[in-house]
Protein backbone atom coordinates (compact mmCIF):
# COMPACT_ATOMS: atom_id res chain seq x y z
CA UNK A 1 0.00 0.00 0.00
CA UNK A 2 1.82 3.09 -1.02
CA UNK A 3 0.52 5.80 0.78
CA UNK A 4 3.16 9.09 2.78
CA UNK A 5 3.88 7.85 6.04
CA UNK A 6 4.82 11.41 7.27
CA UNK A 7 1.00 12.09 6.85
CA UNK A 8 0.75 10.46 10.18
CA UNK A 9 4.23 11.29 11.25
CA UNK A 10 5.24 14.45 14.17
CA UNK A 11 7.91 14.89 11.77
CA UNK A 12 9.33 17.51 14.42
CA UNK A 13 9.49 15.02 16.77
CA UNK A 14 11.93 12.75 14.73
CA UNK A 15 14.42 11.01 14.38
CA UNK A 16 12.95 8.49 17.45
CA UNK A 17 15.15 7.05 19.64
CA UNK A 18 15.06 3.68 18.51
CA UNK A 19 18.53 1.92 18.12
CA UNK A 20 18.98 1.12 14.31
CA UNK A 21 18.10 -2.24 13.29
CA UNK A 22 15.42 -2.31 16.51
CA UNK A 23 11.94 -3.61 15.29
CA UNK A 24 9.76 -1.22 17.27
CA UNK A 25 9.84 0.95 13.41
CA UNK A 26 8.26 -2.23 11.68
CA UNK A 27 5.55 -2.27 14.28
CA UNK A 28 4.87 1.51 14.29
CA UNK A 29 4.81 1.14 10.55
CA UNK A 30 2.07 -1.54 10.82
CA UNK A 31 -0.22 0.31 13.32
CA UNK A 32 0.15 3.37 10.78
CA UNK A 33 -0.54 1.45 8.01
CA UNK A 34 -3.83 -0.20 9.41
CA UNK A 35 -5.27 2.88 11.10
CA UNK A 36 -4.87 4.20 7.25
CA UNK A 37 -6.98 1.19 6.14
CA UNK A 38 -9.27 2.19 8.86
CA UNK A 39 -9.87 5.57 7.14
CA UNK A 40 -9.77 6.82 10.88
CA UNK A 41 -9.62 10.62 10.75
CA UNK A 42 -6.61 11.53 13.06
CA UNK A 43 -8.42 13.47 15.26
CA UNK A 44 -10.57 10.92 16.18
CA UNK A 45 -7.84 8.54 17.00
CA UNK A 46 -5.74 7.98 20.43
CA UNK A 47 -2.52 6.37 21.18
CA UNK A 48 -1.64 5.92 24.59
CA UNK A 49 0.75 4.40 26.39
CA UNK A 50 3.13 3.91 29.32
CA UNK A 51 6.73 3.43 29.81
CA UNK A 52 9.43 1.99 28.16
CA UNK A 53 10.79 1.90 24.19
CA UNK A 54 7.71 1.14 22.67
CA UNK A 55 6.32 3.68 24.49
CA UNK A 56 7.81 6.48 22.57
CA UNK A 57 5.88 5.29 19.37
CA UNK A 58 2.95 8.43 20.53
CA UNK A 59 5.31 10.75 20.57
CA UNK A 60 6.28 10.05 16.66
CA UNK A 61 2.70 9.75 15.81
CA UNK A 62 0.25 12.72 14.97
CA UNK A 63 -2.94 12.00 16.44
CA UNK A 64 -4.32 12.38 20.13
CA UNK A 65 -1.42 11.02 22.52
CA UNK A 66 -0.82 10.16 26.13
CA UNK A 67 2.39 9.21 27.08
CA UNK A 68 1.78 8.01 30.74
CA UNK A 69 3.21 6.66 33.78
CA UNK A 70 4.58 2.88 33.95
CA UNK A 71 1.81 0.05 33.45
CA UNK A 72 -0.66 2.45 33.60
CA UNK A 73 -1.62 3.32 30.38
CA UNK A 74 -4.44 0.86 30.06
CA UNK A 75 -6.05 2.72 32.91
CA UNK A 76 -5.86 6.34 31.73
CA UNK A 77 -6.69 4.57 27.95
CA UNK A 78 -10.27 3.15 29.46
CA UNK A 79 -11.02 6.37 31.25
CA UNK A 80 -11.01 7.96 27.37
CA UNK A 81 -12.86 5.35 26.08
CA UNK A 82 -15.73 5.76 28.53
CA UNK A 83 -16.17 9.83 28.20
CA UNK A 84 -15.44 9.98 24.43
CA UNK A 85 -16.82 6.32 23.39
CA UNK A 86 -16.67 7.78 19.21
CA UNK A 87 -12.68 7.74 19.81
CA UNK A 88 -10.32 5.02 18.46
CA UNK A 89 -7.87 3.96 21.16
CA UNK A 90 -5.08 2.36 20.89
CA UNK A 91 -2.50 1.17 23.79
CA UNK A 92 1.25 0.77 22.71
CA UNK A 93 2.74 -1.35 26.08
CA UNK A 94 5.97 -3.61 26.32
CA UNK A 95 6.19 -6.53 27.64
CA UNK A 96 7.23 -5.34 31.15
CA UNK A 97 4.83 -2.42 31.53
CA UNK A 98 1.55 -4.25 30.02
CA UNK A 99 2.66 -7.55 31.83
CA UNK A 100 4.39 -6.98 34.90
CA UNK A 101 3.66 -3.70 35.72
CA UNK A 102 0.55 -3.02 34.39
CA UNK A 103 -0.57 -7.13 34.94
CA UNK A 104 -3.34 -6.09 36.90
CA UNK A 105 -4.53 -3.43 34.66
CA UNK A 106 -4.61 -6.16 31.79
CA UNK A 107 -6.63 -8.74 33.50
CA UNK A 108 -9.04 -6.49 34.36
CA UNK A 109 -9.60 -4.84 30.62
CA UNK A 110 -9.81 -8.13 29.23
CA UNK A 111 -12.71 -9.24 31.17
CA UNK A 112 -14.44 -6.17 31.20
CA UNK A 113 -14.42 -6.05 27.00
CA UNK A 114 -13.86 -2.57 26.53
CA UNK A 115 -13.84 -1.31 22.62
CA UNK A 116 -10.18 -0.64 22.69
CA UNK A 117 -7.06 -2.58 21.26
CA UNK A 118 -3.57 -2.92 22.81
CA UNK A 119 -0.83 -3.80 20.81
CA UNK A 120 2.04 -5.16 23.18
CA UNK A 121 5.90 -5.14 21.51
CA UNK A 122 7.27 -8.14 23.42
CA UNK A 123 10.35 -7.90 22.93
CA UNK A 124 11.10 -10.29 25.96
CA UNK A 125 13.15 -7.24 28.27
CA UNK A 126 13.26 -4.27 29.81
CA UNK A 127 15.22 -2.77 26.59
CA UNK A 128 15.15 0.99 27.96
CA UNK A 129 16.73 0.50 31.42
CA UNK A 130 19.25 -1.89 29.94
CA UNK A 131 18.37 -5.57 29.28
CA UNK A 132 16.62 -7.00 32.76
CA UNK A 133 14.51 -9.91 32.66
CA UNK A 134 10.84 -9.53 31.84
CA UNK A 135 7.62 -11.50 32.25
CA UNK A 136 7.85 -13.17 28.95
CA UNK A 137 12.40 -13.35 29.02
CA UNK A 138 11.82 -17.17 28.04
CA UNK A 139 13.17 -19.45 30.75
CA UNK A 140 17.01 -20.00 30.49
CA UNK A 141 17.90 -17.03 28.49
CA UNK A 142 20.43 -14.63 29.47
CA UNK A 143 20.07 -10.90 30.81
CA UNK A 144 21.30 -8.06 32.42
CA UNK A 145 20.06 -9.65 35.80
CA UNK A 146 20.00 -13.03 34.82
CA UNK A 147 23.41 -13.52 33.62
CA UNK A 148 23.35 -17.35 34.64
CA UNK A 149 20.34 -17.98 32.59
CA UNK A 150 16.68 -17.12 33.99
CA UNK A 151 14.96 -19.29 36.17
CA UNK A 152 11.52 -18.10 36.07
CA UNK A 153 8.93 -19.58 33.12
CA UNK A 154 7.54 -16.84 30.72
CA UNK A 155 4.19 -15.75 31.22
CA UNK A 156 2.21 -16.13 27.39
CA UNK A 157 0.42 -13.14 27.15
CA UNK A 158 -1.84 -14.90 24.19
CA UNK A 159 -2.94 -17.72 26.89
CA UNK A 160 -3.48 -14.64 29.58
CA UNK A 161 -5.60 -12.82 27.61
CA UNK A 162 -8.10 -15.66 26.21
CA UNK A 163 -8.24 -16.78 30.08
CA UNK A 164 -9.07 -13.30 31.11
CA UNK A 165 -11.72 -12.81 28.56
CA UNK A 166 -10.39 -10.59 26.00
CA UNK A 167 -12.53 -10.71 22.58
CA UNK A 168 -9.75 -10.48 20.36
CA UNK A 169 -6.70 -12.44 20.85
CA UNK A 170 -3.60 -12.62 18.22
CA UNK A 171 -0.05 -12.89 17.69
CA UNK A 172 2.19 -11.92 15.19
CA UNK A 173 5.79 -11.30 15.11
CA UNK A 174 7.76 -8.27 13.34
CA UNK A 175 9.37 -10.68 10.96
CA UNK A 176 5.99 -11.26 9.60
CA UNK A 177 4.66 -8.20 8.46
CA UNK A 178 2.19 -9.16 6.06
CA UNK A 179 -0.02 -11.22 8.87
CA UNK A 180 0.55 -7.79 11.39
CA UNK A 181 -1.10 -5.87 8.90
CA UNK A 182 -4.04 -7.87 8.97
CA UNK A 183 -4.18 -9.30 12.19
CA UNK A 184 -4.26 -5.23 12.74
CA UNK A 185 -6.94 -4.37 10.72
CA UNK A 186 -9.06 -7.33 12.53
CA UNK A 187 -8.23 -6.07 15.65
CA UNK A 188 -8.76 -2.63 14.78
CA UNK A 189 -12.60 -3.58 13.30
CA UNK A 190 -13.21 -6.01 16.88
CA UNK A 191 -15.84 -4.50 18.70
CA UNK A 192 -14.51 -5.24 22.15
CA UNK A 193 -10.72 -5.71 23.95
CA UNK A 194 -8.26 -6.98 21.90
CA UNK A 195 -4.85 -8.32 22.37
CA UNK A 196 -2.38 -8.07 19.78
CA UNK A 197 0.78 -10.03 21.32
CA UNK A 198 4.03 -8.90 18.83
CA UNK A 199 6.96 -10.72 19.02
CA UNK A 200 9.63 -7.99 18.17
CA UNK A 201 13.46 -7.98 18.50
CA UNK A 202 15.57 -6.05 21.09
CA UNK A 203 18.91 -7.00 19.96
CA UNK A 204 21.02 -4.47 21.36
CA UNK A 205 20.23 -5.82 25.27
CA UNK A 206 18.91 -9.40 24.58
CA UNK A 207 19.88 -10.63 21.19
CA UNK A 208 23.43 -10.39 22.10
CA UNK A 209 23.35 -11.66 25.02
CA UNK A 210 21.73 -14.82 23.49
CA UNK A 211 23.93 -16.05 20.21
CA UNK A 212 21.63 -13.96 18.16
CA UNK A 213 24.57 -11.02 17.38
CA UNK A 214 22.14 -8.66 14.92
CA UNK A 215 18.58 -8.13 14.04
CA UNK A 216 18.03 -9.82 11.45
CA UNK A 217 19.28 -13.59 13.70
CA UNK A 218 16.85 -12.09 15.97
CA UNK A 219 13.83 -12.35 13.32
CA UNK A 220 15.07 -15.18 11.57
CA UNK A 221 14.09 -17.37 14.78
CA UNK A 222 10.64 -16.33 14.29
CA UNK A 223 11.08 -16.69 10.19
CA UNK A 224 12.41 -20.04 11.39
CA UNK A 225 10.04 -20.91 14.79
CA UNK A 226 7.11 -19.57 13.91
CA UNK A 227 3.72 -21.61 12.76
CA UNK A 228 0.02 -20.59 11.75
CA UNK A 229 -2.28 -21.57 15.09
CA UNK A 230 -3.57 -23.43 12.76
CA UNK A 231 -0.82 -25.87 11.70
CA UNK A 232 0.89 -25.62 15.45
CA UNK A 233 -2.41 -27.68 16.53
CA UNK A 234 -1.37 -30.47 14.37
CA UNK A 235 2.28 -30.92 15.22
CA UNK A 236 3.32 -33.35 18.08
CA UNK A 237 4.25 -32.36 22.06
CA UNK A 238 8.10 -32.71 20.87
CA UNK A 239 7.41 -30.80 17.83
CA UNK A 240 5.47 -27.89 19.75
CA UNK A 241 8.49 -27.37 22.08
CA UNK A 242 10.60 -26.20 18.70
CA UNK A 243 7.20 -23.71 17.34
CA UNK A 244 5.84 -20.36 18.03
CA UNK A 245 2.35 -20.60 17.10
CA UNK A 246 1.03 -16.80 15.64
CA UNK A 247 -2.40 -16.11 13.92
CA UNK A 248 -5.58 -15.31 15.28
CA UNK A 249 -6.76 -17.38 18.58
CA UNK A 250 -9.45 -16.35 19.90
CA UNK A 251 -11.91 -14.30 18.84
CA UNK A 252 -15.97 -14.06 20.01
CA UNK A 253 -19.09 -11.32 20.40
CA UNK A 254 -20.01 -10.01 24.20
CA UNK A 255 -21.45 -7.40 25.24
CA UNK A 256 -19.05 -4.41 25.20
CA UNK A 257 -17.96 -2.47 28.29
CA UNK A 258 -18.97 0.83 27.23
CA UNK A 259 -22.54 0.31 25.71
CA UNK A 260 -23.63 -1.42 28.74
CA UNK A 261 -22.41 1.30 31.10
CA UNK A 262 -24.84 3.57 28.72
CA UNK A 263 -28.06 0.53 29.11
CA UNK A 264 -27.22 1.28 33.26
CA UNK A 265 -27.21 5.06 32.75
CA UNK A 266 -30.77 4.86 30.79
CA UNK A 267 -31.81 2.86 33.82
CA UNK A 268 -30.65 4.62 36.34
CA UNK A 269 -32.10 8.08 34.72
CA UNK A 270 -35.82 6.18 34.37
CA UNK A 271 -35.55 5.27 38.02
CA UNK A 272 -34.62 8.81 39.00
CA UNK A 273 -37.58 10.02 37.25
CA UNK A 274 -40.20 7.90 39.15
FE1 LIG B 1 14.78 -1.33 20.57
FE2 LIG B 1 16.05 -2.61 22.51
FE3 LIG B 1 17.06 -0.36 21.55
FE4 LIG B 1 14.83 -0.35 23.04
S1 LIG B 1 16.89 -0.91 23.72
S2 LIG B 1 15.18 0.79 21.15
S3 LIG B 1 13.82 -2.25 22.38
S4 LIG B 1 16.79 -2.30 20.41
Amino acid sequence: MAFDYNFYLRENHLPHIWCPGCSHGIVAKGIIRAVHKMGWEKDDLVIVSGIGCASRLPGYVDANTLHTTHGRALAFALGIKIIKPYLKVIIVSGDGDALAIGGNHFLHACRRNIDINLIIFNNKVYGMTGGQTSPTTPFGSFTSTGPYGNVEHELDPVAVGVAAGATFVARTTAYHVMQMDKIFTQAFEHKGFSVVDVSCDCWTTYGRKNAMKNPVDMLDVYRKKCVKYEKYQELSDEEKKEHIPIGIFHRETRPEYVDELQLIKERAMKELKK
